[in-house]
């Protein structure tokens, strides 16, 4: 039987082993490995941390998916592909070299900090259910040291807080920053007299790079309503513990500094090398490396009509059933079927308020964004793991 193994269990891992797995009868057995053995909805992340979302209901256990759905789950860690040996390494408890028939690569990208002095040290990036709550667990010990702290100086600069990074993740993080505390203050946990200043910095001309002018429009204005001091143009160019450096010699004060700023590859070493753009494997429009092995997701490099394919949830799950069809098709002996990417909608949700973008061209306020992508999520839940949220 030929073996399909997949490497991470992500929005492309996790729903190409699902809709493999229907199709695999005995012609083929599907394997995933993936380091966690939890599928996590990282949208989510943000509700997450504004306290609304519990932690279960944005994970799912692929163990568990993996028994009900007839695929095989893995927990461990894949280094070295050999694509002439057709073979890679897991490292779990020991070491296990494993050989593939079809290999999918989609282990994503993790938070990158483009070499910046101190980023990495003195800021929390936003990537896991552990750096939701450790982002919880800093605000709150902030809080608790204002509270204890006498000097209206020293206090107010404890009370300082700041989000690098003016993209989507960004933008809606520092809402539920401020949801949290806000949560924390009227549930008397925190004092409810404390005053907090926020910080959103953005290294490009504007935030919501990509988006429509009204979307950026909508979410200037809120973020002017609710007092965060939003600076654009403004790389940061050092971390030091408790200040931001600007490229314009800004020192912008932050016991808390939230880091959104971007992604960068995972590496897995791939012998004979692929052609790899900044970490990122270079992939056909049949989203494959070499006849053997597709990549998809946030790891692929991508682009069509000249621009790079987003690396969002919404192309990753398209991107997935490309990849399932194609592993289909070449076993059929059938036409493989291109990837395209289409960017539909994005609901960005601002506090109360939020909006809806639609291509990126065309963007509507509504008081109802909170509930539609809450909806939606659920629908793209159930979508990835079968189950309910
Ligand atoms: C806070 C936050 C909010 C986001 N919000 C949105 C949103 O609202 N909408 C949207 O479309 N996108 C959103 N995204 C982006 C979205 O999460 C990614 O684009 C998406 O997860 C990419 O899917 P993927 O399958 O390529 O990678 P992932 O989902 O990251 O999965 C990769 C998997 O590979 C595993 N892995 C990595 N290396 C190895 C290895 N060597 N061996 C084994 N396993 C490995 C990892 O553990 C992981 O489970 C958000 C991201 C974040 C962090």
């Amino acid at each position: 039987m030929k073996r399909i193994a997949i490497v991470g269990a992500g929005f492309v891992g996790l729903r190409v082993a699902r809709l493999l797995a229907k199709h695999a009868e005995n012609r083929f057995t599907v394997v995933l490995i993936d380091k966690k053995d939890r599928f996590l909805f990282t949208p989510w992340l943000i509700d997450m941390l504004a306290g609304k979302m519990p932690l279960e209901q944005i994970t799912a256990s692929i163990p568990t998916i993996a028994k009900r759905d007839g695929f095989i789950f893995i927990k461990g860690e894949v280094h070295d592909i050999n694509r002439k040996e057709k073979t890679f390494t897991i490292h779990a408890e020991g070491t296990q070299k494993m050989t593939y028939d079809k290999l999918v690569l989609a282990h994503g990208a993790d938070t990158c900090y483009y070499g910046i002095p101190g980023a990495k040290e003195h800021t929390l990036p936003l990537k896991s259910i552990g750096d939701a709550k450790r982002a919880q667990e800093s605000l709150l010990h902030l809080m608790r040291e204002a509270e204890q702290t006498a000097d209206s100086k020293e206090r107010a600069r404890l009370l300082t807080l700041a989000v690098v990074g003016g993209g989507p993740s960004g933008i809606e993080a520092i809402f539920s920053i401020k949801n949290f505390i806000q949560k924390k203050q009227t549930d008397g946990t925190i004092d409810p007299t404390l005053s907090l200043r926020y910080h959103l910095i953005q290294a490009a001309p504007q935030i919501l790079p990509g988006f429509s002018q009204t979307a950026v429009n909508i979410a200037n204005r809120e973020l002017d309503n609710h007092s965060i001091q939003t600076y654009t143009s403004e790389a940061v160019i050092k971390i030091e513990k408790n200040t931001i450096y600007t490229v314009s010699g800004k020192m912008i004060p932050a016991h808390f500094i939230l880091w959104t700023a971007g992604i960068e590859a995972c590496p897995i070493n791939i012998d004979p090398n692929v052609e790899i753009v900044k970490g990122y494997p270079t992939v056909d429009n049949y989203l494959r490396l070499d006849d053997s092995i597709f990549c998809a997701g946030d790891i692929s490099n991508l682009k069509t009509k000249g621009v790079h394919v987003p690396k969002t949830a919404q192309v990753a799950m398209e991107m997935a059933e490309v990849v399932a069809a194609n592993i289909l098709k070449e076993d059929a002996g059938a036409r493989l079927r291109p990837f395209h990417a289409e960017t539909k909608g994005t609901i960005i949700t601002l506090g109360k308020t939020g909006f809806v973008d639609l291509f990126h061209t065309l963007a509507f306020e509504t008081p109802l964004a909170n509930k539609l992508r809450r909806a939606f999520y659920r629908f793209r839940f159930k979508q990835m793991t079968g189950l309910d949220s």
